[in-house]
């Protein structure tokens, strides 16, 4: 892919001088300049914070305890190469919020890891736990490497190291990691080991997404896809959008989320229209038939070529004709660039931050409907909790059980956000974010400030 990364020095809202690296538009076939409407994540997140906190007129002191994180931390992680050679990678813990239990929050490795996205991120997973109402606060982890380019026996040691420099503010009561982008269920299990075997004992509960039989959960790896499904069901329904029998749907990003919530489309009669990978999508307007696009995903590593379909880029996904979008990829997606071209009735955001702030007016002139992040791919870290709760219990949960009550939370949490809808006349993002911050400042103002 040619991602166009082009590091731009910024100034946060926090007023820290910090490096914001995004990804130009490297699909589009427009002519705007690539980084044309891209935001820094962390003002993102801000910009619809402060509004959510100006709309709950929220008590200027837990205002201020709320828009910063706790902590956060910077390692340096040195790794010996296969080559010999030393490198050493930086990695960041951020916590922000602890007031409603222990932070809880994925670690990412990516070659354009910021501080302010592993910020941004931790924030809105404050927010997200508070919507679904599970009892953790907001954390998340990242690493500057490229794992394309390395060895299992490297991302081990990589793991592992990192592991270690932040040992001392995780834990099952403290911190619980997961996975996010280039991590996985094998990363989990390093995880837990290398922090059980600086205890002396196993422990379960210190990370989540592990293998099944490792303490793992059933309905883990799925969950965040059946919670996309779980959301847009609702939605259509409460907004007398086209039926899931009827309604099209195009999905961005192909992997744990957008792969698994197409497939759930796929098999309960949702046309899905087009799905995509990192290198671009195909879009068919019949429908696509989805188990074949992800086996021949999973033979050739690329859609191009797959017959019957038309090969669009990643942004003429977006733009195209259909009842629901569903971005699953990465941030920055949709902006005030291209949110007027968007022809979807209903967004679901799969991906963490796929809508810079700047596309927030546009999309609500245009009537667009969108299901934020912070609700709609919450069902990850609802069936996360769940895992912590059976590794703590050290009894385990069947599948079907997993999937029955993370409907249930899932669908009881877009209620819970309606309602605020129409209590404050608010758009369902900023709703979400009332929510969010309501019942966390709830937790703050009851506990007070120590000392
Ligand atoms: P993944 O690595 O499994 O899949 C990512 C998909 O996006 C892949 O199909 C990849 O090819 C594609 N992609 C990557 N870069 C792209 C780009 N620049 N343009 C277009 N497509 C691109 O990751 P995932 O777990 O599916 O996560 C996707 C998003 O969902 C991330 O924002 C992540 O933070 C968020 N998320 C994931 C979970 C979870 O449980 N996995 C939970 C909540 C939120």
């Amino acid at each position: 892919m040619a991602t166009a990364k082009k590091p731009a020095t910024v100034k946060s809202t926090k007023g820290h001088a910090t490096s914001s690296s995004h990804a130009g538009d490297a699909f589009g076939n427009h002519s705007e300049a690539p980084n044309v409407g891209k935001e820094n994540p962390f003002d993102s997140m801000l910009a619809r914070f402060d509004l959510a906190a100006q709309k709950l007129q929220l008590n200027p002191d837990i205002y201020q305890v709320l828009r910063v994180p706790d902590r956060e931390l910077t390692v340096s992680v040195p790794v010996r190469m296969d080559t010999g050679r030393i490198q050493v990678f930086t990695g960041y813990r951020v916590q922000h919020n602890i007031a409603r239990g222990p932070y809880k929050g994925g670690i990412r490795y990516a070659p354009d890891v910021t501080l302010d996205e592993v910020r941004a991120l931790a924030a809105w997973m404050t927010w997200k736990c508070a919507v679904v109402n599970v009892p953790f606060g907001g954390a998340k982890g990242g690493v500057i490497c490229d794992p394309s380019t390395m060895s299992m026996g490297e991302l081990e040691a990589l793991t592992r190291r990192y592991v270690w420099a932040i040992a001392d503010i995780i834990g099952p009561d403290r911190d619980v990691p997961a996975p996010d982008m280039n991590t996985n269920e094998q990363t989990m299990a390093w995880v837990m080991d290398t922090y059980s075997m600086q205890k002396g004992h196993i422990v379960m509960g210190v990370v989540t997404g592990k293998p099944v039989g490792l303490g793992g959960s059933e309905g883990r790896r799925t969950a965040t896809g059946f919670g996309v499904e779980f959301v847009t069901r609702a939605a259509l329904n409460k907004w007398k959008l086209p039926a899931p029998t009827k309604a099209t749907v195009a999905v961005q990003g192909s992997g744990n989320v957008g792969g698994v919530a197409a497939e759930r489309f796929h098999n309960l009669g949702y046309k899905v229209v087009a799905l995509s990978d990192i290198h671009g999508g195909i879009y068919n307007k019949k429908g696509l038939d989805i188990p074949k696009v992800m086996s021949f995903l999973r033979e050739h590593r690329t859609l191009e070529g797959y017959p019957q379909a038309e090969y669009v880029s990643n942004s003429q996904l977006l733009e195209l004709p259909c009842d629901v979008l569903v971005p699953a990829a990465k941030e920055d997606q949709i902006t005030s660039a291209n949110a007027d071209r968007i022809q979807a009735k209903l967004i679901v955001e799969g991906a963490n931050g796929p809508t810079a702030s700047n596309a927030d007016a546009i999309l609500e002139k245009k009537g667009i409907i969108v299901i934020p992040d912070i609700l709609a791919n919450a069902g990850g870290v609802t069936v996360s909790y769940f895992e912590w709760v059976q590794d703590r219990e050290g009894y385990f949960w069947d599948e079907d059980r997993v999937n029955r009550t993370l409907e249930r939370m899932m669908v009881s949490a877009f209620g819970d956000v309606v309602n605020y809808q129409e209590k404050y006349d608010v758009s369902t993002r900023i709703a979400a974010y009332m929510l969010g911050v309501d019942r966390t400042a709830k937790f703050v103002q009851l506990r007070g400030i120590y000392p």
